[in-house]
């Protein structure tokens, strides 16, 4: 199943999606977080309403937000979890090659959580090497801590499509990445959910990324150096993850600060971030 959040007729609500049609599941839940919240009864009721709704509203007459536009708390990432992208980091920045032993873990501010087609903001006065990278993000579906393999994977509520926007200067320049994270806009998701028993094999999914319709990211083939359940194992030891969280797995290979020369992105360019199965979600870099 497919999930979203959408605005139509200055509403907000969340849905489903029925091939180029959205079915309200308002009735169900408030918002998307409220949803997950309800466990499995809360896919068991969307699919009634699905199979009791007629054609539903057309997608191209709604404006999608991200499917959680408003997250309980930051979204939790994955720095340097391909290795191709691991050695660009390093190498762009003149750094020795370090196997990494533990996942990176930082945070991006829930303030910048965007749309899936919305515009990314760009100001030069605070950055200007605004960079992509495509991921997939995980969406958590129950309160969880100390997972083992099989509880982690079980856990996972569905997958989206996330763009880590940062701000290469300010990711370095105050030692930790939060801020140069955390930017407004600079989380684009989406378009919508698509729920792990939709995705059986998440790793096979081919993640890419075009600017201006120019290939810069493309993962087939690429593998993840820690998978989904190291992940939440990492992060949950100890701390209680909770349904709705949000946790972006890293990107691959092929970013703008590791090109030759560094290449940031600038007002007027597009970025879109797919990954097959899932969807894309398409930003324009916007002055102002
Ligand atoms: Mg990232």
């Amino acid at each position: 199943m497919k999930l979203l959040t959408f605005e139509y007729e200055g509403r907000v609500a969340i849905g489903s999606l029925r091939d180029d049609h959205i079915i309200d599941l308002s009735m169900i839940a408030p918002d998307m977080v409220s949803l997950i919240d309800m466990g499995s009864d809360g896919l068991t009721q969307a699919r009634h309403v699905m199979a009791a709704t007629g054609a539903g509203i057309p997608l191209a007459d709604a404006r999608l937000l991200a499917p959680i536009h408003t997250p309980r708390r930051h979204v939790m990432c994955v720095g340097k979890n391909y290795a191709e992208h691991t050695r660009e980091s390093y190498e762009a920045r003149g750094e020795r090659i370090e196997t990494i032993e533990y996942p990176v873990i930082f945070t991006k501010a829930t303030t910048c959580i965007n749309g899936p087609y919305d515009d990314i903001p760009f100001d030069a006065a605070v950055s200007e090497q605004i960079d992509y990278e495509a991921e997939l993000a995980v969406i958590i579906g129950r309160r969880i801590k100390n997972a083992g393999r099989e509880e982690a994977l079980a856990a996972v509520f569905g997958y989206t499509v996330l763009n880590d926007v940062t701000a290469r200067d300010l990711q370095t320049l105050h030692k930790q990445f939060f801020k140069g994270k955390s930017l407004d806009g600079s989380c684009p998701m989406g378009p919508w959910i698509v729920t792990a028993d939709a995705v059986p094999d998440p790793y096979a999914l081919r993640i890419t990324c075009r600017v201006n319709g120019e290939l810069r990211q493309d993962s087939a083939g690429e593998t993840m150096t820690f998978d989904i359940p190291a992940i939440i194992g990492h992060l949950s030891r100890g701390m209680t993850l909770l349904p709705g969280d949000i946790i972006a797995t890293g990107t691959p290979s092929g970013v703008g600060f590791a090109m030759k020369p560094p290449v940031f992105l600038r007002p007027g360019d597009v970025v879109e971030c797919a990954i097959e199965e899932i969807g894309a979600i398409r930003n324009q870099i916007a002055a102002g």
